[in-house]
């Protein structure tokens, strides 16, 4: 049976995009050139620089604050919004008083976690900023399960790098083959997991189509009803 299992955070325990739909929609409401758009556009085009932004971040390339104003002002510019960087500060200030307010955990997650813990060890490996993934936790009401929190970066590595796998392994003291690894991103988290030699279960609530050519593994649409979710994750490593 299992006896560590690793969860992604940001869209797998934590609803990062409920939250940045809630944030933008808030920031929608800033400017007129904002409002002529169809919502989904925005949505992608502000997750577009924040995919690019986070990358810097990660790197240590730019301060996360700069990174924050920097992305309102590209998505200013991409609108031909002539703006000025005290309009992107602004819009960046609603955007994360917004999103901040917003934080809540995916539907099940908390009462998942509760679930497993008389069971298993429970990490978290994220490509995130340390404080920034304390908070959620602590907000959502998921720290007290959490034995591990390991965030790339502390681990000065990212997923789908297997060593920050291996490093929450470690943590559990736990080896791949009594553990799982259950989240979001094929790229990061099942294809990490694999690398590490740890079984992977894609949280999979888009009901999205795996990658052409890959070997498929279990997916879980919802962590609820969370008995279902409890018994595919536990048993996952019996053949
Ligand atoms: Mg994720």
């Amino acid at each position: 049976m299992v006896k560590a299992v690793l969860f992604d955070l940001d869209d797998t325990l934590f609803d990062h995009r409920g939250c940045a739909r809630d944030a933008l929609a808030a920031v929608q409401g800033c400017h007129d050139r904002f409002r002529s758009m169809p919502f989904d556009a925005l949505e992608r085009a502000h997750a577009g620089f924040l995919e690019e932004l986070h990358a810097q971040v990660m790197l240590g390339r730019m301060p996360l604050e700069a990174a924050r104003i920097e992305r309102f002002r590209r998505l200013l510019a991409a609108m031909d919004v002539p703006s000025s960087e005290g309009l992107a500060a602004r819009i960046a200030i609603t955007y994360r008083d917004t999103y901040r307010t917003a934080r809540r955990a995916v539907a099940g997650a908390p009462a998942l976690l509760a679930a497993i813990k008389p069971f298993a060890r429970i990490a978290i490996v994220s490509n995130n900023l340390l404080e920034e993934q304390q908070e959620k936790l602590r907000t959502c009401g998921l720290d007290g399960f959490v034995d591990a929190l390991v965030v790339s970066e502390e681990a000065g590595t990212s997923k789908p790098d297997p060593t920050i796998f291996r490093v929450a392994l470690d943590r559990l003291h736990a080896w791949p083959g009594n553990a799982v690894m259950v989240g979001d991103s094929w790229a990061a988290d099942v294809v990490g997991a694999r690398r590490a030699g740890i079984r992977a279960i894609w949280f999979n609530p888009d009901e999205a189509f795996a990658p052409v050519g890959e070997a498929p593994v279990p997916e879980l649409r919802a962590l609820e009803p969370v008995d279902a979710a409890l018994r595919m994750i536990l048993d996952s490593n019996r053949d």
